[in-house]
């Protein structure tokens, strides 16, 4: 059985179950199917609600976006803990000592609280949050 949403010439719109696409199209030719309000035969199918289709639309782009936005994410983890080395959380402690040419420089990654990372910004040593998404699994699993 398929439902079409249906129209008459005076704009009333009801609902009707067909068969199939063929019984619909048989039964209208024959002016069997009726407004049920003012009894035309003249009978359309109704336009599909097009903010319907849209949003199906949209959800397929926003689906598509958040794919490449993942892909993308894998691409910078994979970076991060290829090129870097996990400091675990003794973040801020390596990140002072590479900082002062103490230690070789190098890429680091790891977990800071949030008072180690207000120390490194006000001693003038760079540090960039990691969202989540781009933070290497490793790392991740600390954090939880
Ligand atoms: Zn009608």
């Amino acid at each position: 059985m398929i439902r079409y949403d249906l129209i008459c010439k005076h704009d009333h719109a009801f609902e009707g179950w067909f068969s199939s696409s063929s019984d619909y199209d048989d039964q209208r030719a024959k002016r069997l199917i009726q407004c049920p309000i003012c009894s035309s035969a003249k009978i359309e199918k109704a336009i599909m609600a097009p903010n319907v289709a849209t949003s199906r639309k949209k959800d397929a782009t926003a689906q598509k976006q958040l794919a490449m936005m993942n892909e993308f994410a894998a691409k910078i983890r994979e970076e991060i803990s290829t090129k870097c080395d996990d400091v675990g959380d003794k973040f801020a402690d390596e990140a002072r000592a590479i900082h002062y040419g103490e230690k070789p420089e190098r890429g680091i990654y790891g977990q800071a609280t949030k008072r180690e990372a207000e120390a490194l910004h006000e001693e003038g040593i760079a540090a960039l949050p990691l969202p989540d998404m781009l933070a290497p699994t490793p790392a991740k699993k600390k954090l939880n």
